[in-house]
């Protein structure tokens, strides 16, 4: 079945809680756990045919966001949300009160039992309105950034219209470019300051009405964290401190050379000075090529994408109408993923073909989980699929790039080490904010510039005002949108490059071991899957270390001048 022939309708509310009740009823008034199974069964399955329909209401918004109708199915979806999840709230307290719970473990698993309970702890009627206000002020961030607009060479831009002057050949657009940028933040300083402040004391109350000391622990369950806390992830950030801020001083003393400055400023953020490998090739080329990629990669992944081409489940080119970005989603009542993307010519076009089709690979190959809940993980999990993926098809890179190959792996490897102290940093600063709820918003600059000091040694802002007086944060949206979901990107790059390592001595083995992790989609929480997957843990003290190792390694055997 191609994807425009899925069926598609609006579920309405009523039917939905008239459903439930009549199910709660049964469910309630059985005498066997096998009773209560078949009811377990019959609420999975709406609750697949309702992630299904929103999700395609919100993709075809996506693919065509002039499209009315479309817009209209997309809101309907979006306006349900609530009154969906109240009545999913009431299901999951009915399960959490069941007397057949042994034998619910014994058919599942403990991942179901434990994912409820770390539901209903992070709810309660109580703070319906500030979950609600939550939701304004996130918004009101979204808001703040769209309305920017940036007077810069006489014309006028948006954030995304700005970035491309950040990445340009010439130093002094590039300098200007973010001063541009960094000036409209100072003008609107105090919006930013006082919008945080509102969502810090708004968290923070709503953990302490729930009877958390702070939104710490809440924000931890609410990322579904069930099996480490703050103090297994500040081990973590140690490693990074103590293991990768070294080895990237010495890359940024690396790159001096290959960009011919005997300084970097914050604003050389480029990587190449004739700028980053291009791939070779149309966008039809480059389908047809990852498509002989993943049947040499292996037969599952092969029959994976044939399956994406021949169903139509591939939106990848840019054209008009489109809204930007990319992500992978998935139909669970047709056990389909789906990727939709904007090609625009750049190196990211393939990791589109790498990236999100590691997620859509999880998505097909843990179709048959026998629950919604099992079919993803957490996001520090989803993310070891497309991370992973993205090494895995190194062996493939020169059908993309040709003699421009060895360029991209540098970019793809340096890279993705010298991300792991910022996303540290940005998890450090969250943890410091919500330990301080009562900081005003000076304080929580200093503080930033100081945890800069120990994470970014090397960054010079050099007379950018705003980042200087440490405002750099306010930038990255998920400190205001997602607050600590950030930490999982490092902690999933962590995993990433053990296979890496792996599939450099052992391909076969190493597929195995990733098709196993994909399988069990998210049955697991994060640290039963990766010994599932014989991964080291991220928590492990001396596990970054020999991974950088490795990885510093194999970037000095690149010879810098040749690139
Ligand atoms: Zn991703």
């Amino acid at each position: 079945m191609k994807y425009s022939e899925f069926h598609y309708e609006r579920i309405s509310v009523e039917e939905q809680n008239e459903l439930l009740n009549e199910r709660l009823q049964r469910f309630n008034d059985v005498k066997s756990v096998d009773e209560q199974i078949t009811v377990i069964k019959e609420v999975d399955e709406s609750y697949r045919k309702y992630a299904s329909y929103a999700s395609i209401a919100n993709l075809n918004f996506n693919r065509d966001v002039r499209d009315e109708e479309a817009k209209a199915e997309k809101e309907y979806y979006d306006s349900i949300g609530p009154n969906m999840a109240e009545i999913g709230n009431r299901w999951e307290k009915a399960v959490d009160a069941s007397p057949f719970k042994s034998e619910l473990r014994r058919e599942w698993g403990d991942t179901f039992l434990k994912q409820i309970e770390m539901g209903l702890k992070t709810f309660d009627p109580k703070i319906m309105d500030m979950l609600r206000q939550e939701t304004d002020f996130k918004q009101e961030y979204s808001e703040l950034l769209a309305g920017a607009k940036i007077e810069f060479d006489g014309a006028s831009y948006n954030l995304t219209g700005l970035g491309p002057f950040h990445q340009h050949k010439d130093r002094a657009v590039r300098k200007r470019s973010y001063a541009a940028k960094f000036k409209w933040f100072e003008e609107n300083a105090e919006a930013f300051d006082d919008l945080y402040d509102r969502l810090v004391k708004l968290r923070h109350r709503m953990a302490t009405t729930l009877g958390y000391e702070n939104f710490i622990e809440l924000a931890y369950l609410r990322m579904g964290r069930s099996d480490y806390g703050p103090k297994e992830v500040a081990i973590y950030r140690q490693q990074i401190v103590e293991s990768v801020v070294p080895v990237v001083q010495k890359l940024l003393e690396q790159k001096k050379g290959i960009l011919g400055l005997d300084h970097l400023y914050f604003y050389d953020g480029i990587n190449f000075k004739e700028g980053d490998p291009k791939p070779k090739g149309t966008p039809d080329e480059m389908v047809v090529a990852a498509q002989e990629m993943y049947h040499e990669l292996s037969p599952d992944a092969g029959e994976f994408f044939d399956l994406m081409v021949d169903e139509e489940l591939l939106d990848l080119v840019n054209r008009e109408g489109k809204m930007p970005g990319g992500f992978c989603t998935g139909f669970p009542a047709y056990k389909r993923p789906y990727i939709f993307s904007n090609f625009n010519g750049t190196d990211g076009d393939v990791v589109v073909l790498t990236h999100e089709a590691g997620h859509a690979y999880q998505g097909y190959a843990s179709r048959n989980q026998p629950l919604i809940s099992y079919l993803w993980p957490t996001a520090e999990s989803a993310e070891i699929h497309s991370m992973s993926m993205e090494f895995l098809t190194w062996p493939w890179m020169e059908k993309f790039f040709g003699e421009e190959t060895e360029r991209f792996k540098y970019k793809h490897l340096a890279g993705s080490l010298v991300f792991l102290p910022y996303g540290a940093c940005v998890d450090h600063f969250q943890h410091w904010v919500f330990e301080h709820p009562e900081a005003t918003p000076r304080e929580r600059k200093e503080q930033w510039s100081e945890l800069e000091s120990i994470y970014l040694p090397n960054r010079d802002y050099d007379d950018l005002a705003f980042p200087k007086s440490g405002g750099f944060w306010q930038m990255q949206k998920h400190i205001y949108q997602y607050p600590f979901y950030y930490i999982d990107y490092t902690l999933a790059q962590t995993c990433a490059f053990q296979y890496w390592i792996r599939n450099e001595e052992n391909p076969e083995e190493t597929w195995g071991s990733y098709h196993r992790l994909c399988q069990a989609g998210g049955s697991l929480p994060f640290t039963g899957l990766i010994k599932l997957a014989e991964l080291q843990s991220p928590f492990e003290e001396g596990c970054l270390e020999s991974i950088v190792e490795k990885v510093s390694a194999w970037l000095d055997g690149v010879d810098v001048a040749k690139l």
